[in-house]
């Protein structure tokens, strides 16, 4: 029975678990997912500071005109300890700074006129001017970072504040990526009338590192069920087996045997996909193992589309599906198949927004048509022709080549 894109995406996904935690230092935890939630462990400011560059003083000391003994310093990284404001007078003090008793303001620098010994108050100064209170950015035990909440500068900015040092995050998936067949011959090697340089370890370990899962180089196979054996039941022993080539009917096409031999149950064979159709997927135990088509093109695309989104929800990600963009078609798309296909097509940003076309020749033999794609159109099975002018939705192979003005 062949499967329809839908169900075996979601076959797969309810066999892609997030995988358990690991403890990573801050300097490695962007783009990491929180694995356990984080509340402030006390209160940000910790104590009243000064917002500036200034003097602490009693706001009702302070008309302007008036001038004020200076009874103190307190720098940076000082404690506030000992020092306190009398009626009067005034303590210089840094940005950052703890408030000393008796003060309730701060006049920033700027609005005086400082001397040594005394200085005068150049602007009108209200009760709680430039104090930044105690807990006025977070209070003790609130709940700053979700479990699932994709790590940013920003939240590992919040962690080390806190005095962190590492946090709990899922585990990368471990990746093993294995290449099948008697054609091909490693890169840097010339190849011979009938030989194929394998192309697809390398794109299947980019597309893996892209995401930030962790690929592993089986190498090559050769087409008997030894040579697949020996790589595959290795391969098992990683979280996720991608294989690709020797899954279609050809009478050489061994990897599914070799698989079912080293104990992987076939979940499906073949889905309504285009390009990508002869994909099959399986388990053993918690290792998920994908046989992807030996097409280039086509081992990329069924990576994109149903592989990814498992390593992102094993990764702990919630949104696991390729972040889309609305579109106006500049060249109609059609899909005369009975199944759900994937063009490879190009967006450009043009005054009018955003418009599409095809790559170019959607062959997958054609690999220049993938390379020329920034974006990929995903027509349902039997979809109507789409006109010039149609807006769409489109699925942005690198996101970040589109986010934020063009110079
Ligand atoms: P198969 O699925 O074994 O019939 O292979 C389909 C096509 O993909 C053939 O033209 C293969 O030579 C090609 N192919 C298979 N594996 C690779 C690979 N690792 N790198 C590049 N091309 C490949
Ligand atoms: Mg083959």
């Amino acid at each position: 029975m062949i499967h329809s894109f839908e169900q075996a995406l979601r076959l797969i996904l309810r066999h892609a678990a997030p995988l358990s935690a690991e403890s990573v230092g801050l300097e490695n935890l962007v783009g990491r997912v929180a694995a356990e939630e984080v509340q402030a462990p006390w209160d940000m400011p910790r104590w009243d500071n000064s917002e500036m560059d200034g003097f602490a003083v009693r706001a009702e000391d302070c008309r302007v005109g008036n001038t004020l003994s200076l009874v103190g310093y307190i720098p940076a990284g000082v404690s506030a300890r000992g020092v306190t404001v009398v009626a009067g007078s005034a303590v210089r003090i840094m940005t950052g700074a703890p408030i000393p008793a008796g003060c309730d303001a701060v006049v920033p620098i700027e609005n005086t006129s400082p001397g040594e010994e005394r200085v005068q108050i150049n602007q009108p100064v209200a009760k709680g001017d430039y104090i930044r209170v105690r807990g006025w950015d977070m209070v003790a035990g609130e709940r700053l970072i979700e479990a699932g909440t994709v790590l940013r500068p920003a939240e590992v900015s919040l962690l080390a504040s806190f005095a962190y040092r590492q946090l709990n995050v899922y585990r990368r998936p471990r990746v093993a990526i294995l290449s099948t067949g008697d054609e091909l011959v490693a890169p840097g090697e010339e190849p011979e009338e009938g030989q194929i340089v394998d192309s697809n370890s390398y794109s299947m370990a980019a597309a893996v590192k892209e995401i930030g899962a962790e690929p592993i180089l089986l190498g090559i196979a050769r087409d008997t069920e030894e040579s697949l054996r020996d790589k595959i039941v290795l391969g098992l022993k990683a979280d996720v087996l991608i294989s690709s080539a020797g899954v279609s009917a050809g009478d050489r096409d061994l990897v599914r045997d070799v698989l079912a031999q080293a104990g992987v149950e076939q979940l499906f064979w073949k889905v309504g996909m285009k390009p990508g159709g002869p994909t099959a997927f399986g388990i053993k135990g918690r290792t998920l193992a994908f046989s992807l088509p030996g097409n280039p093109v086509s081992s990329m695309i069924s990576f994109s589309q149903l592989v990814r989104p498992a390593l992102l929800q094993m990764m702990g990600y919630e949104r696991i599906l390729p972040a889309t963009v609305k579109v106006r078609l500049i060249s109609p798309l059609t899909n005369e198949t009975s199944k759900q296909r994937f063009l490879r097509v190009r967006i450009d940003e043009t005054g009018e927004g955003l418009v599409c076309g095809s790559a170019g020749n959607q062959n997958t033999g054609v690999l220049k048509t993938m390379l020329n794609a920034n974006a990929i159109a995903v027509l349902p099975p039997d979809c109507p022709e789409l006109l010039v002018g149609s807006e769409i939705d489109v699925q942005l192979m690198n996101p970040e080549q589109f986010s934020g003005a063009k110079i």
